[in-house]
């Protein structure tokens, strides 16, 4: 999704089973997950939405595997999806860069101007992760190309210990525990990254395959 901010954040509201499940639905498709993702804003209401920026996350997150960055700011509001557009206007993105906020405009919300108060910081340079598509070429030849060309998550050995954190996580039991290494069913992972994010050790990171980034690099995906 780009960046965790207010909106995203109230996934964390789905309990138990019901998050898996939902990743499972949707995590392949990032449009549909963005869409989920407002519409449990829109149902969750919350009065304020309070941003800590603190210390931010840049780079190749979530979980250890991102970089902490000093930005010192804390951003707050009524509505939520403003809250988020306004962090993006700070950090120099276009706000339709963020899913949920495209997915926020093409459900008619973010119709109000929003008023801002405050310091409109301006963060340069801040760095974001590479999102590679999670789906490749002609449907029929989709999941061969979704195992062997997209963007996966991939294990460092010297940093795994083998905690079981991350298969109990899975919500596509992709994950299993061998002798000394963790493997993956690509096959059956929808990459959501849950794995990358819960990891304690930082020892998970979504990774583009050679030949995935070759083909995005030849195609200008
Ligand atoms: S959560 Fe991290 S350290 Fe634990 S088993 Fe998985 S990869 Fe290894
Ligand atoms: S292996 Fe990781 S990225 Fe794939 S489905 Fe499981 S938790 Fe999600």
């Amino acid at each position: 999704m780009l960046l965790t901010l207010g909106v995203k954040n109230l996934f964390g509201c789905i309990v138990g089973f019901k998050k898996s499940e939902w990743h499972m639905r949707s995590g392949v498709n990032r449009e549909m997950f963005a869409r989920l993702l407002v519409q449990i804003y829109q149902a969750v209401n919350p009065c304020i939405t309070l941003v800590d920026g603190i210390l931010a996350m840049e780079g190749q997150g979530p979980g250890k595997r991102g970089k902490p960055r000093y930005l010192g700011m804390l951003v707050g509001g009524s509505d939520g999806l403003s809250v988020d557009w306004t962090i993006c206007r700070m950090l120099g993105i276009d706000p339709d860069a963020l899913q949920t906020l495209k997915a926020a405009r093409q459900l008619g919300l973010l119709n109000e101007p929003i008023r801002i108060t405050g310091d409109m910081i301006n963060v340069d340079h801040f760095e974001l992760p590479v999102l590679g598509p999670l789906t490749f070429g002609p449907k029929l030849l989709q999941k061969f190309m979704r195992k062997h060309l997209v963007q996966r998550p991939l294990v460092d050995q010297n940093h795994c210990q083998l905690c079981g954190e991350c298969w109990q996580y899975c919500p596509a039991e992709a994950i299993t525990p061998d002798d000394n290494i963790i493997g993956f069913d690509y096959d059956r992972c929808i990459r959501c990254y849950c794995c990358v994010e819960i990891c304690p050790h930082g020892a998970l990171a979504a990774r583009e395959t050679l030949a995935g980034k070759v083909i995005r690099r030849i195609s200008g995906l």
